[in-house]
C-alpha cells in the first residue's frame, strides 16, 4: 500500500473513496490537508463528501464506467459507507490498493457473517440465531425471547430492527421485514454501551482512539464522551484486545470500529463492527492530535500510524434534522450563534441540503480542559437548541 504515500504534498495524487456521505466528506477534508486530491463515487448529485472533493463521480456504486474513471483518476481508494457492495471494491482492489479490502468489508456488511467472525476471534457477542426459512423461525430457542430481529444486511442507525417480545411477534416482525435473511438477537440488559475505533496497517500494527462512551435514542447515537465515563482501565483495554483481535482475524488494513455493550453487571459483548470511520470517533477532529480521517489517510496510503492522544475531555452531540423543526413541525434554523457563544464549541455541518427527521445532518464537539466542564457546555447547548 506504499504508491500514495510517496507522493504527500505531491498535488498529482488522487485518493478515492467510496461513498459520498458525511463521512467521505471529512475524510476528503483530511487527505485535502495533507496536500491529496480526493475523488467521490456517489450517485447523488449533492452529495456531502462530492461537494468538497475535486472529483465527483457521479454513478452508481456496481457501474462499470464509474469504477474504470475512479481506477483511472486514484493512487488508492477507501470507502465511507459499507452498504457499498462488496463487489464494486473488488473490482477496484483488483488494480489499485483499497484499505479496507472487499472480503473485510464483506463480512462487515452481514450481521451473520460479522456475528461468525467475532465468535471465531473468541470474542463474546449476543446469543442470536440466523433466519433464512421458516423452518428457521420455528426453530429459534425460546432463551433469545425476548429479542431483536434485525436484517442481515443494510441496516443502520436502527433501521431493519424489530423489538420482539414472543413468538408470535417475531413471525409478524420477520414477515414485515419481508422474509429476508436475518439474525435474532436476545435482547440484552445494557449498563451502557462503548466503541473502539482503531486503524491497522499492512504490517499488523494497530493504533486507538481512547475508548468511547455512546448513548443511542431510537437505535441513533445521540451522545458520545471521552474519557468514557464509568469505564476502567481494565474495561478499557479488555475492549481494545477484543477489537485488535477482531482486526487482526480479517488482516484489516484501515480504519475499524467496533461498537460494545456493557451488560449490567460489567461483562462486555461486542456488538457490531463498521469498516470504516465512525460516528463516535468524530470528537477526535477536535479533541486528539490525529483524527480517525487521518489515521484512515495514513492506513490507505502506507504513512506512518501513530497513536492517538486525546489533548482535551470531549462530548459530542449529534445534530439530527429533528432540530430543524419546532414542535408544531415548522422549518426553522437552530440558533447557530447561540451555540457558537459556549466555550469549547466545534460545529460541523455537512451541507446536506435537505433536514428530516432522524437525518444526520451535524454534530456538536464540546472540548474543555476538564470532562465536567464539557459535559456544561454540551448540556447549555442541548437546552439551546431544543
Ligand atoms: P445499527 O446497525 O442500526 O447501529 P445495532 O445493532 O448497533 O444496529 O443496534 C442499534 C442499537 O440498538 C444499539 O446501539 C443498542 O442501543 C440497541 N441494541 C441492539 N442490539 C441489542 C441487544 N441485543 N440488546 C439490547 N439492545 C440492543
Ligand atoms: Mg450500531
Amino acid at each position: 500500500l506504499l504508491p500514495a504515500a510517496a507522493d504527500v504534498g505531491a498535488q498529482s495524487s488522487t485518493l478515492g473513496v467510496m461513498g459520498g456521505g458525511q463521512l467521505g466528506r471529512m475524510f476528503a477534508h483530511a487527505a485535502q490537508r495533507l496536500g491529496y486530491f480526493t475523488a467521490v463515487m456517489d450517485p447523488d448529485v449533492a452529495s456531502p463528501a462530492g461537494l468538497v472533493s475535486h472529483v465527483h463521480v457521479q454513478a452508481d456504486y456496481l457501474d462499470e464506467q464509474g469504477l474504470a474513471q475512479m481506477l483511472k483518476r486514484c493512487a488508492a481508494i477507501t470507502t465511507e459507507f459499507e452498504n457499498v457492495p462488496a463487489g464494486a471494491l473488488y473490482t477496484l482492489g483488483a488494480h489499485l490498493p483499497t484499505a479496507p479490502d472487499a472480503e473485510a468489508v464483506a463480512v462487515c456488511q452481514d450481521r451473520a457473517k460479522e456475528k461468525a467472525h467475532i465468535v471465531r476471534c473468541g470474542v463474546p457477542c449476543a446469543p442470536h440465531a440466523l433466519i433464512e426459512t421458516p423452518a428457521q423461525l420455528a426453530a429459534v430457542p425460546d432463551g433469545l425471547l425476548p429479542g431483536i430481529l434485525k436484517t442481515a444486511r443494510l441496516g443502520y442507525d436502527g433501521k431493519g430492527q424489530i423489538r420482539v417480545r414472543d413468538r408470535a411477534e417475531l413471525e409478524a416482525a420477520w414477515a414485515t421485514l419481508k422474509g429476508v435473511p436475518c439474525v435474532l438477537e436476545q435482547m440484552l440488559a445494557l449498563d451502557f454501551e462503548i466503541s473502539v475505533v482503531l486503524a491497522r496497517d499492512a504490517h499488523g500494527r494497530v493504533v486507538h482512539l481512547p475508548v468511547q462512551r455512546n448513548l443511542h435514542r431510537d437505535g441513533i447515537l445521540a451522545v458520545t464522551e471521552v474519557p468514557a465515563p464509568g469505564v476502567s482501565a481494565a474495561l478499557a483495554e479488555e475492549a481494545v484486545a477484543a477489537a485488535a483481535k477482531i482486526a487482526d482475524g480479517l488482516r484489516y488494513v484501515g480504519v475499524l470500529c467496533v461498537e460494545f455493550f456493557v451488560l449490567q453487571g460489567g461483562q462486555l459483548v461486542a456488538n457490531e463492527m463498521a469498516p470504516r470511520p465512525h460516528n463516535s470517533g468524530h470528537h477526535s477532529i477536535d479533541s486528539c492530535d490525529v483524527s480517525q480521517f487521518e489515521l484512515q489517510v495514513r492506513c490507505m496510503t502506507g504513512l506512518p500510524l501513530v497513536a492517538p492522544r486525546l489533548h482535551s475531555p470531549a462530548v459530542m452531540l449529534n445534530l439530527l434534522g429533528d432540530l430543524w423543526f419546532d414542535a408544531e413541525g415548522r422549518e426553522r434554523t437552530p440558533d447557530w450563534a447561540g451555540v457558537l457563544a459556549l466555550p469549547g464549541a466545534h460545529l460541523h455541518l455537512y451541507g446536506k441540503s435537505s433536514a428530516r427527521k432522524g437525518r444526520k445532518m451535524g454534530h456538536l464537539t464540546f472540548t474543555a480542559a476538564t470532562a465536567a466542564e464539557a459535559r456544561a457546555a454540551a448540556q447549555q447547548a442541548a437546552t439551546l437548541l431544543g
